[in-house]
């Protein structure tokens, strides 16, 4: 357990950062950590995780039964190790393979059904309710950490969010069209919003940052800014 701040008496903190794809979240989020001295947690990852073990072994992404089963079998396992959140499949370490195109268009499927959320919530909790941690997702202002010292909720026009999403597939030499993948964001962010459990929503009482105009750096600043507002 570290906080380069003082503790203020306390043995945990949660900083929540929710918001669409491709808002800023991830980046954001990982640098808040550092700067605070927090532990990052990507909850995405564990959607994805899920996602991507349904895939291999061919299991049908809508049926809430048979991924409820997968979960049952399979030995999720995230690791969030400072500003990185590591994934494992029983035995084997998929943090990249579940990056991919497949497995980023399909998750929303996956990430509707009410089984698969309790059982990544209760995994979430149990990592990050015991020390200071800035958690990374759609639901942990509403959700999952509804007590959160401080949330945050990122957004940013649809079109500066595909420009990221596509630097960052270039930088991963990935090749895709501007408006393909717009669609993609936008069908994706559809999904999430419009599902019946836990979608996609600004808690009341987050603060709402837009970031199309930010740089990095302003976004973070801001954010650790709110935070010592808070705890001064
Ligand atoms: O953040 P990322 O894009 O990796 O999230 C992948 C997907 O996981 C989202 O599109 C959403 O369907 C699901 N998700 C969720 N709740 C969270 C985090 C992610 O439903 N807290």
């Amino acid at each position: 357990m570290k906080n380069t701040l003082e503790n203020h008496g306390k043995t945990h903190e949660i900083i929540a950062i929710d918001g669409p794809a491709g808002s800023g979240k991830s980046t954001t989020a990982r640098l808040v950590a550092q700067k605070l001295g927090f532990t990052y947690l990507d909850t995405g990852a564990l959607y994805r995780a899920v996602t991507h073990v349904a895939m291999l072994k061919g299991v049908d992404l809508a049926n809430e039964q048979a991924l409820d089963a997968l979960i049952e079998i399979c030995d999720f396992k995230l690791s969030a190790e400072g500003d990185l959140t590591r994934v494992w499949a029983d035995s084997s370490e998929i943090t990249e393979a579940i990056r991919s195109r497949e497995v980023t268009s399909n998750v929303s499927l996956v990430s509707k059904h009410a089984k698969v959320r309790q059982a990544m919530v209760r995994l979430q909790r149990a990592i990050a309710s015991q020390g200071f941690f800035v958690v990374e997702g759609r639901d942990i202002g509403t959700v999952v950490f509804p007590n959160a010292a401080l949330k945050i909720y990122l957004v940013a026009t649809v079109e500066a969010r595909t420009e990221r999403r596509m630097l960052e597939l270039q930088q991963k030499g990935v090749a895709v069209e501007f408006e393909k993948l717009r669609e993609e964001i936008i069908i994706r962010d559809k999904k999430d919003s419009e599902r019946a459990i836990a979608p996609l929503k600004k808690a009341e009482d987050a603060i709402e940052l837009d970031t199309t105009r930010l740089t990095i750096d302003q976004q973070v600043e801001t954010i650790v800014r709110k935070y010592k507002e808070i705890r001064s």
